[in-house]
């Protein structure tokens, strides 16, 4: 997805001028808009779909994420026009693809690869599981799904880094400092960069929304293509991590820079301050005994954090912590047992005497502006009779309602998963 169009701002930050052409940047930018940003005389970087970013010192070069594979060539070559001396470390701030992609257009005989501990299994659980994360991935984003491989074994994941930390990690190049954090937050693997020289921050996708300018979205705490909890405390501490550093400037793994410390602290407090909130009305809601669903339909993210939900829907989130903290079981007895409710799906058809009146019925919920009721009717059909073309016109139906009014672009990506496999289902008819 592309977002929004270019800007040109010009930031004096403590005397020093900074020159930004910022391009904004989405999951999917498109090649011809990548160009070089320079940030000052010693950083550069470009959107490409991951950020990468390269600093350059007397004693040679240091690379801060790679971008994917598909946009690593261009970040190499734009990147590497600027590139002085050796390329003495190349850091990552996290294992996703959109950042580890193009180590191997870097690495050179003495680069040094840098990242935190947590890592290797990250990356390990990532391939462990790549067969299952591929097609998801593919239908989160619109795009087909690729041919996994054979499976690689639980630790089969090629591991770059060279360096591993656990808390922190400094090291000297050319008289400039690099002081590497621990900050866990979007994976348990992600690490902060921190030049004090230049009082900057290298974060990562702890504070993202994919590029998209203001209004920023609320985050992913659980992801819909599959993620192991994101633990909101340990994100809302690692926002603290880089604030208590009072940074100038602040790099993301996507988006535009963030300049000034005013406006970083506003940002960031901001961003800090509703994951703090929504975790903590989870928490508070649990106590109270009260279900999953019911806190996904009552925690509503107040005015004041004026955060979009374009990225990361708190409803999701909510979901993701609560069963973070609890794990599947609902309480229910019912649910202890290895029969889903959708085992008695085809009885209630034979009940209403077939599946006519249960499809007038998703069609009469879709009218009075119930798409998700109408959606779970279609299901009970479809258990039923897999092909039944007016369940499966009443669920296109639902599934273009929902889309219509979405604005969420993950969720978005979901629903065209859902109309492109009941179109497949009629058409295989
Ligand atoms: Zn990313």
């Amino acid at each position: 997805m592309s977002v929004g169009t270019n800007r040109i701002g010009v930031y004096r930050v403590f005397s020093v001028t900074f020159v930004l052409f910022i391009a904004t940047c989405g999951f999917a930018i498109s090649q011809d808009e990548v160009r070089l940003i320079k940030i000052s005389d010693s950083i550069y970087m470009t959107p490409t779909t991951g950020n990468a970013y390269l600093v350059v010192t007397p004693a040679g070069s240091v690379v801060i994420d790679t971008a994917n594979t598909r946009d690593a060539p261009t970040a190499r070559k734009l990147l590497g026009a600027e590139v002085r001396g050796p390329v003495k470390y190349i850091i990552l701030t996290h294992g996703h693809a959109d950042h580890i992609g193009g180590i191997s257009l870097w690495k050179e005989g003495g680069t040094q690869i840098i990242a935190q501990r947590d890592h290797y299994e990250f990356v390990n659980y990532v391939t462990r599981l790549e067969g299952f994360f591929a097609p998801r991935n593919a239908a989160s984003f619109g795009r087909p799904a690729p041919d996994v491989g054979q499976w690689a074994g639980n630790y089969g994941a090629k591991i770059e880094p060279t360096i591993f930390f656990d808390d922190r990690y400094q090291f000297t190049l050319g008289g400039i400092e690099f002081d590497l954090f621990s900050t866990p937050g979007e994976t348990p693997d992600h690490l902060m960069v921190w030049i004090p020289a230049y009082k900057t921050a290298f974060i990562g996708d702890n504070y993202a929304g994919a590029g998209i300018p203001e209004p920023m979205s609320f985050p992913n705490i659980y992801a819909l293509r599959g993620t192991k909890p994101r633990w909101a405390l340990d994100w809302i501490s690692s926002i603290d991590r880089v604030l208590a550093l009072k940074p100038e400037v602040v790099l993301s793994g996507h988006g535009e820079p963030i300049i000034g410390n005013q406006e970083i602290t506003r940002r960031l407090t901001r961003f800090r301050d509703a994951i703090q909130y929504v975790h903590d009305e989870v928490v508070k809601g649990m106590n109270a005994g009260k279900d999953v669903f019911t806190l996904m339909q009552e925690i509503k993210l107040p005015a004041r954090y004026d955060l979009s939900e374009v990225f990361g829907k708190v409803s999701w989130s909510v979901r993701g912590i609560y069963d973070g903290y609890a794990g599947w079981f609902d309480t229910n007895p019912a649910s202890m047992y290895e029969v889903p409710v959708s085992a008695v799906y085809p009885d209630l058809v034979k009940l209403a005497g077939g599946p006519d009146p249960i499809v007038r019925m998703a069609l009469q919920k879709l009218e009075s502006g119930r798409p998700v009721e109408a959606l779970h009717l279609t299901d009970v059909v479809l258990a039923y009779d897999p092909k039944n073309s007016s369940a499966l016109e009443a669920r296109l139906k639902a599934l273009h309602s929902l889309r219509e009014h979405c604005e969420n672009y993950v969720e978005e990506g979901w629903l065209e998963y859902g109309i492109t496999k009941a179109k497949e289902r009629l058409d295989s008819k």
